[in-house]
């Protein structure tokens, strides 16, 4: 099914349960879990959950953004939901693209957002506390957050971790709960050295990503994205790539140290210029601040090369 024809049907379908005009409306904000809204303060998972205690679910970071005709869209929507139901095939999870992506319209709109952070999340529930994942519950919720459309302003001050990036061959770069331990102790790590952010680099010197974002460096107006094996293949790097014509190689950490400027970008970092990379000082992010602003248009529809990136909620 093309996505315009899931779009189609999510909109033709009757209420969900709970989302027609009889039922109870709650004030508070709603998620959709398993077919049903449910106010996003409510458990309705069991502590023996099985995700709860092996990271077995998958997830995904998906942006809406209002558009300057009063409405919002989704940027990149069938991408996202296209890498998680690659990650949910591996967790023997069910992932229907389309249920998802009607799910993710229904919360928008059912919250009311336009700039909003969308978190779908699909896992394995309950029925053992073994490692076999086939007997257990399977479930899918997607929730939606109102975004500050400004980035805090905050300098960004990256330190190199000590922790190595999962290889790829243990685990695949896709976005598998359990796998983001691995960013949360380096993200720690940095902090606790008096950095906001972490570079992981591998055992040769090259560099990798960050913990929650690709990365990219420009020299001589010239704009490299990062390639590695062990990196997420970003959305937001691959629309870099696409708006910048940026050629993409593996990058040693020193290529960073000597480059004009580094950025980092992420569906939640959008496009953020790197201030600072362990004792290196940026000062020039020229290029960094106008892509930033380019990028913002594309999302919002104000560029309509890249309108076809968006799916209106
Ligand atoms: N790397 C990691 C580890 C991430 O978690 C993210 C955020 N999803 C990214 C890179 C950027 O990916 P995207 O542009 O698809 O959001």
């Amino acid at each position: 099914m093309s996505l315009t024809e899931a779009v189609a049907e999510a909109r033709a379908k009757p209420p969900l349960r709970g989302e027609g005009k009889d039922s109870h409306r709650s004030d508070a904000p709603q998620v959709w879990f398993d077919g049903v809204f449910v106010d996003a303060g409510s458990s309705c998972a069991p502590l023996t959950t099985h995700a709860m205690h092996y990271g077995s679910g998958v997830f995904e970071g998906i942006r809406a953004y209002a558009t300057t005709d009063g409405g919002a869209a989704v940027f990149r929507l069938p991408e996202h939901l296209e890498r998680m139901r690659q990650g949910c095939e591996l967790l023997g999870i069910p992932f229907d693209v389309a249920a998802a992506t009607g799910a993710t319209l229904q919360v928008l709109r059912r919250n009311g957002h336009r700039d909003a952070y969308v978190r779908p999340l699909a896992w394995c529930g309950t029925g053992s506390i073994g490692l076999d994942v086939t007997p257990l519950s399977k479930h899918l919720m997607v929730a939606a957050f109102a975004t500050n459309v400004h980035l805090a302003g905050t300098r960004v001050r990256l330190g190199v971790s000590p922790w190595r990036r999962n290889p790829a061959t243990s685990l695949p770069p896709l976005k598998l709960c359990g796998a983001y331990v691995n960013s949360i102790l380096a993200k720690h790590e940095a902090r606790q050295r008096g950095f906001n952010e972490a570079l992981f680099v591998d055992d040769q010197g090259r560099v990798v990503e960050c913990t929650g974002a690709n990365v990219f460096m420009v020299r001589d107006g010239r704009v490299t994205a990062v390639a590695h094996r062990d990196a997420l293949p970003g959305i937001t790097r691959d629309t870099v790539i696409a708006l910048t014509g940026a050629r993409s190689r593996p990058v040693r950490y020193d290529e960073l140290l000597e480059a004009d400027e580094v950025f980092v970008c992420g569906t939640a970092a959008e496009v953020t210029p790197v201030d600072e990379l362990d004792d290196r000082v940026y000062g020039d992010h020229r290029v960094g601040r106008e892509l930033a602003q380019h990028y913002q248009r594309v999302v919002r529809g104000e560029d309509a090369a890249y309108r076809h990136w968006l799916t209106r909620v």
